[in-house]
């Protein structure tokens, strides 16, 4: 999932959607519209009598739709309970042989963050890819992952009065991320970072990656003068995280990390919070090591944190206020 770090708030259309010939509206599970495709290509959905249909190689849920968008393309928008979207969100984000309770998390997480996602300003709520919530349809739905939407059904979290704008990510590594430091984004109270002494048995708690030295010069070279001599992280964050890297060559260059782990690729720079990044000039062929905490943003619910967490008897709902302090949690 990439990050936004503002919503436009809206209204969903409240319509009742006939899929299959079946009445599907359930107000505890309010419709959402999904983009499947931005274009097309002349491929029409083709709809089955149990309310699936089958679309680029895949079958989705809902009553899909085609839109024409103001630069002549036509897109293919589903619209579809929230709960029947997430079958195929949640599996995707949590193996469906964590505990029930990390399951039930994630998709309290995930319909929380689709429904504040509702909007009248596009012909969509959601991205069907990871630019909102990765959705893999019919096939990537698992018992255990349904079982969890349902017994969380209707639950979201809440903050002023309307959904929170939550985040998850992999593994935060050992304290989540606050999201006004990570996309200087408007402060939230529920988002500032919290302490997480659960996931530690990840695989990715703290990771060491190299690269080629001629690499980062070839990333960093044009800011330093064309050489690397020398690195230091600074400027950390209110938990810890360095802001920047500082890359001395015959310049000092100082690169937000965000960048950093742009230019050399997120396979390399696991995470946004490092720990330490330096030359090895021991080997024939120099290096850049860096080595950080966690995978992903680390902003919000720290999915790994969340597995360990209910491994140890915790509630959904426990979870939740766990990594949204000071948000409620509706019953459904
Ligand atoms: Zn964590």
């Amino acid at each position: 999932m990439i990050a936004r770090a503002l919503f436009l708030k809206g209204l969903g259309a409240a319509a009742t959607i006939a899929t299959g010939g079946i009445d599907v509206w359930d107000p505890l599970s309010p419709q959402i519209r999904v983009l499947v495709a931005y274009d097309t290509r002349g491929e029409t959905p083709q709809v089955a009598a149990d309310g699936t249909f089958s679309f680029g190689g895949k079958r989705w849920r809902g009553a899909p739709s085609t839109v024409g968008m103001p630069d002549g393309k036509m897109a293919l928008v589903t619209t579809i309970d929230v709960d029947l979207y997430l079958q195929g969100v949640v599996p995707l984000e949590s193996p469906p042989t964590w505990p029930a309770a990390a399951l039930q998390a994630q998709a309290i997480v995930a319909r929380t963050f689709a429904l504040a996602r509702r909007t009248l300003s596009r012909a969509w709520d959601v991205r069907a890819d990871e630019s909102d919530q990765r959705w893999g349809g019919v096939e990537a739905e698992h018992p255990a992952a349904t079982a969890a939407i349902q017994a969380s059904r209707g639950r979201t979290l809440l903050y002023g009065g309307g959904p929170a704008q939550v985040f998850y990510s992999s593994c935060c590594g050992g304290h989540t991320a606050d999201s006004a430091a990570v996309w200087n984004g408007v402060p939230l109270p529920y988002l500032h970072g919290v302490d997480d002494p659960y996931c530690a048995p990840a695989p990715e708690y703290r990771w060491s990656r190299t690269v080629p030295l001629e690499r980062a010069v070839a990333a960093f070279g044009s800011r330093t003068g064309g050489t690397l001599t020398g690195t230091a992280l600074t400027d950390p964050d209110p938990t810890g995280r360095p802001r920047g890297v500082a890359l001395l060559g015959t310049t000092v260059a100082t690169i937000p990390v965000a960048d950093f782990r742009r230019a050399l690729g997120n396979d390399v720079v696991r995470s946004l919070w490092l720990r330490a990044v330096r030359i090895d000039a021991t080997q024939a062929a120099p290096r850049l090591v860096i080595e950080g905490s966690g995978r992903g943003h680390g902003v919000g619910l720290c999915q790994w944190g969340a597995r360990f967490f209910a491994s140890t008897g915790a509630s959904a709902a426990e979870i939740v206020a766990f990594y949204f302090p000071g948000t409620s949690l509706t019953n459904g």
